[in-house]
């Protein structure tokens, strides 16, 4: 049967044996055109919500506080990642790998041994990534911001000779 002899019904299902056998030979475009869907969807999405945003700021005022409040420590690790994978060096480290090193060290500075709590500890780079360190977590150390400074470029490992000095001078 021709699809102008058919009736819709029929002509519908031919369609669809049609774009099946389609798909079936060509997955790959399949999922190129689900994901230009899912993009424009998403485009029209945020343009709803910019629209309402707009219309209510106040509220959307209150709601990325709160957001900031509820995820304050992933905003505050993806920063401080995000600082260090912008020098372009090799590897990365996970918020669960950091803790676990900050909890290792009690929260201390392993630099002077003062207790100043995770919120304080700066990812020190035992090699510095001036000096071809990486960013996995086998090269950090937790320091306090005054022994990070007075380490500098140099290459101490803490962790493994917790008495050799930061620095030369
Ligand atoms: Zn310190």
């Amino acid at each position: 049967m021709r699809p102008k002899d058919m009736n819709p019904e029929q002509y519908k299902a031919h369609k669809k044996a049609i774009n099946q056998r389609y798909l079936k030979k060509h997955p790959d475009r399949r999922k190129a055109t689900v994901r230009r869907h899912y993009l424009s969807h998403k485009s029209y999405k945020n343009t709803q919500s910019k629209v309402w945003a707009k219309t209510n700021p106040e509220r959307t005022k209150q709601i990325q506080k709160d957001y900031r409040e509820r995820n304050i420590d992933e905003i505050r690790f993806k920063s401080k990642l995000a600082k260090y994978k912008r020098r372009n060096a090799e590897g990365s480290f996970t918020k669960q790998e950091w803790s676990s090193l900050v909890e290792y060290t009690l929260g201390i500075c392993i630099g002077c041994e003062e207790l100043v709590g995770e919120e304080n500890l700066t990812v020190d780079h035992i090699i510095p990534i001036s000096r071809g360190g990486t960013n996995y977590i086998s090269n950090l150390q937790p320091l306090c911001m005054k022994c990070n400074f007075e380490k500098g470029t140099n290459i101490v490992n803490l962790l493994e000779n917790p008495n050799v000095a930061l620095s030369d001078d």
